[in-house]
């Protein structure tokens, strides 16, 4: 085990990936093979409609430490010296050594993913809702995460976690979407990395990125601005850092208006009072929770493509990530909303 950690390495993953869609880890029993404990697999409605938009790779510690399936249940134990086991109810089996190294093992491999579908309640993959318990004790003292999102947070932190059923959330898996397409950006930016290049990701992504908060935008803009002081790996880092700080930020409703009003600044001279009324009534509605910010959204962009505005048509702003994948999920009545 420690040989892994020691040997652990952002900078050199096993498969190296390069495409433009995010690369994920998604938990095997949903929708891929039968390796649940009980022999089943677990339908999950948008995890299948996401996957043409990901670069994915399945991972099951449990069925790839050799468990078979069906088999009995792993139970998720904290010991009085605070450290976790994994070991079926019945048997003195333990796991948690092997799990944990499977875990580190898909991780190392596949250093650069941003993000993770779990199977929630899983002692191996729960990210939070997983049941403990205390040695010889059959009632639950409470809940936990499992091994392979533990391994994550210390070794992976920036990558985004969620889970199977957190995916039907709106707000979750807005924020899931925005961080997991922002980072492949990032990613990419880094690969072929110029100075010009970290000016258009910030252009790009201004409007965006002041939803989640103008402080943070400011200080990104002067690291940019004295760009020269620094060498480039220091500028990557510290760019990171904010970028990372920010996505940690949650989106309000009166940010939100204030950057719509800030597009909206861009294209006001070309319309005419009754669409001035139109938005401004939009606007209003949003403010009250009486429609959705994708109203808003869908507007200005229609409104910036038929004069030709390109400032907001670049914006990531107004898509954050593809559109084609709200347009997909609402078959299922499923639509990401941060609000
Ligand atoms: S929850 Fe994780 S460990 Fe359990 S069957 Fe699914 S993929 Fe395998």
């Amino acid at each position: 085990m420690k040989k892994l950690e020691k040997n652990f390495s952002y900078c050199k993953p096993r498969y190296r990936y390069r495409g433009y869609k995010p690369l994920i880890l998604i938990s095997r029993c949903l929708n891929f093979q039968n390796c649940r404990y009980d022999g089943s697999l677990i339908s999950c409605a948008p995890a299948e409609i996401l996957k043409k938009w990901l670069a994915y790779r399945t991972v099951c510690p449990e069925s790839d430490i050799g468990l078979p399936s069906p088999r009995p249940p792993l139970n998720l134990i904290i010991t009085s010296r605070q450290s976790w086991l994994v070991s079926q109810p019945d048997a003195q089996n333990f796991f948690q050594q092997q799990l944990r190294t499977k875990s580190r093992r898909y991780l190392r491999e596949n250093a650069s993913i941003q993000g993770l579908i779990l199977k929630e309640k899983s002692p191996s993959c729960g990210i939070a809702s997983c049941k403990y318990y205390h040695p010889g004790n059959s009632s639950p003292a409470g809940w936990a995460a499992g091994l392979l999102p533990r391994e994550v947070r210390k070794l992976l932190p920036r990558a985004a976690l969620i889970s199977a059923e957190d995916l039907k959330n709106p707000e979750k898996l807005f924020y899931f979407l925005v961080k997991i397409y922002i980072w492949r950006r990032w990613e990419n930016l880094k690969r072929a990395y110029s100075p010009a290049a970290l000016q258009e990701f910030q252009a790009r992504h201004k409007l965006l990125f002041l939803g989640f908060n103008r402080q943070l935008v400011d200080e990104m803009g002067r690291i940019i601005a004295t760009q020269n002081d620094y060498n480039q790996k220091q500028l990557i880092a510290c760019y990171e850092k904010l970028l990372d700080n920010l996505l940690q930020q949650k989106l309000t409703r009166g940010r939100w208006i204030n950057v719509l009003l800030h597009g909206f600044g861009h294209l006001s001279d070309s319309l005419d009072e009754s669409e001035k009324i139109e938005f401004r009534r939009l606007i209003q509605e949003f403010k009250k929770g009486e429609t959705s910010y994708l109203s808003l959204h869908n507007w200005l962009a229609s409104q910036s493509r038929k004069r030709n505005i390109t400032y907001l048509i670049n914006q990531q702003f107004l898509a954050p990530y593809p559109p084609e994948i709200n347009r997909k999920l609402s078959d299922i009545n499923l639509v990401p909303d941060p609000f």
